[in-house]
């Protein structure tokens, strides 16, 4: 099979095609990055939307109850599922995900998990071009999960125009996430497992803490500005939903409404070159230091305390740039 016939039944949105291009992207091969250059001008369609969330709160169940939405309203899906902490493979971790089961045979839905590989640039990256791929083969609805909250997780879905967080009442790290900052982050809370009885206790903290962050701004400043919603939902019993999707469709009007959505996606793609671009330069510092004896020098400096690390990283600059525009610190 050539390259352009892979790209081809990928545009044509064939699922077989979808989940070896995914495979690439996630093994980091040159064939995943040339595909993704080759169908890149027919991504930006898909409406993208993040889920995050301490585990066990229901963000699958969740994602199960509003695929099945998306389907009934005639669209197709896409579920990436990733989990950043976990070394197991995809397969490990999709015999978990046994919530989303009753989608795998309906063709309209592809749901796949992407693991920590250690990969130099990262997990986020891989994820990234992998929805992107998702977006090129026709996907209306692309959901990105990821496991937890932390700088790992919010690098993934930072790239989705709409991030929802997920908690669940009782729980006190779900306060604790959003007080850490989290909360600069979400578009929508959800509140699952609303049948518990803490739950309007959590949504008046949760307000709380929201408030806090409009204190300084004036009212103009308010104006305009979106205001994020708490939504109650029982994922497991489907209720909530219709609420969920109906949210959504708010922000995304919201966004497509102020410009925003632009300005959102430029701002992703420009931190995703500038991601990328300083991986590579970090992989080929690496691989041309390996055997640097300066280089072996300026560490044992550092380790006997007699050069900052500060200073040996300038001086690893400066040489690194006179040898790549040679003479020019001549
Ligand atoms: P995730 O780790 O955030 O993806 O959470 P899961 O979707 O795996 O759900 C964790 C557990 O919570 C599972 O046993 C679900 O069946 C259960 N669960 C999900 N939604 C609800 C809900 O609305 N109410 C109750 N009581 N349990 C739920």
């Amino acid at each position: 099979m050539t390259e352009v016939s892979l790209a081809q039944r990928l545009l044509d949105g064939d699922r077989r095609a979808l989940a070896r291009a995914i495979t690439l992207v996630e093994n980091d091969r040159p064939e995943g990055w040339a595909l993704v250059r080759e169908v890149y001008p027919h991504t930006g369609r898909a409406e993208v939307v993040g889920f995050t969330g301490p585990p066990g709160v229901g963000k699958s169940t969740l994602i199960g109850a509003l695929t099945k939405a998306r389907r009934a309203a005639g669209r197709t899906v896409g579920v990436l599922s990733i989990d950043p902490s976990s070394p197991f493979t995809s397969g490990a971790l999709l015999g978990d995900r046994i919530r989303l089961s009753e989608h795998f045979l309906d063709r309209g839905v592809f749901i796949r998990s992407m693991a920590n590989r250690g990969a130099l640039g990262g997990l986020s990256e891989a994820a990234l071009q992998a929805a992107l791929l998702l977006d090129a083969a026709g996907r209306q609805d692309v959901f990105v999960e990821t496991v937890g909250v932390g700088q790992a997780e919010i690098d993934i879905i930072d790239h989705a125009d709409t991030i929802v967080l997920v908690l669940m009442p009782g729980s006190g790290d779900s306060i604790q996430a959003l007080k850490a900052g989290v909360m600069e982050i979400p578009d929508v809370i959800v509140i699952n497992k609303a049948d518990h009885p803490l739950t309007d206790t959590m949504i008046r903290e949760i307000r709380g803490v929201l408030s806090l962050a409009n204190l300084d701004r004036t009212p103009e400043q308010l104006r305009g500005i979106w205001r994020v919603p708490i939504i109650k939902t029982e994922a497991s019993r489907g209720v909530g939903i219709d609420q969920l999707v109906a949210g959504l469709a708010a922000h995304r009007e919201h966004i497509l409404g102020a410009g925003e959505l632009e300005e959102r996606r430029g701002r992703n793609l420009r931190n995703e070159v500038l991601a990328i671009a300083s991986a590579r330069m970090r992989r080929r510092l690496e691989e041309e230091l390996r055997e640097d004896e300066h280089f072996q020098r300026l560490l044992d400096e550092v380790v006997h305390r007699r050069l900052d690390p500060a200073s040996a990283a300038s001086e690893l600059l400066e040489r690194a740039a006179s040898a790549a525009t040679p003479g020019a610190l001549d």
